[in-house]
């Protein structure tokens, strides 16, 4: 079973081996992985609704905004000397996170102040929404609903109205004709 240290340690592995590649493209691939296991982690903490609203990972969903987006237009390599990254990489030079038309025409975009990412280095930006998710306490899945009875009215025997019953479709259980049915106490279906 996934849980969130083991998503973390998986992204952890995806940021080292951008930071040691040897080309952008590279890199590259591995910002994908990354928006990947970030996604993951999310649903993992039950925030899969709540994290547009969510308070502490203002971060996050700016990163999340370029999901779903084509790949070539996520990021751009800056030359070295342009943006230095808090994290080490095996490339001088970095990508930064980019400004395209798609994500103009997003409304995340001014939302989420996404321009404030734009032209920062996308393995530091990364990491800081990562740690704002993993943070986040899991929210309990809710509980499934316990099924109610589903009654119809039945006759024991056919042609006495007397011999007449509820009974549940989904349990089956029945009420006594011998008692009305204000006296009965009606058990809880079994049928979940
Ligand atoms: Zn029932």
């Amino acid at each position: 079973m996934t849980d969130d240290t083991d998503l973390r340690r998986a992204f952890l592995a995806a940021c080292s081996r951008l930071a040691e590649a040897t080309s952008f493209d590279v890199q590259c691939d591995e910002v994908g992985n990354m928006l990947g296991h970030l996604n993951r982690l999310i649903q993992f903490k039950g925030y899969e609704k709540r994290i547009a609203k969510e308070p502490s990972t203002p971060m996050a969903r700016r990163v999340l905004v370029f999901r779903h987006k084509n790949e070539h237009d996520l990021v751009t390599p800056a030359a070295a000397g342009d943006a230095f990254p808090d994290t080490f990489t095996e490339l001088s030079g970095v990508l930064e996170w980019v400004e395209s038309d798609e994500l103009l025409k997003d409304s995340r975009y001014e939302r989420y102040k996404v321009v404030d990412i734009i032209g920062r280095p996308v393995i530091d930006t990364f990491a800081e929404a990562f740690e704002e998710v993993y943070a986040l306490p899991k929210l309990p899945r809710a509980e499934p609903k316990p099924k109610t009875h589903l009654f119809r009215l039945i006759e024991l025997e056919a042609g006495y109205p007397e011999t007449r019953v509820i009974e549940c479709v989904r349990c089956s259980w029945k009420s006594d004709p011998m008692l009305g049915l204000e006296d009965q106490a009606v058990p809880v279906c079994r049928s979940s």
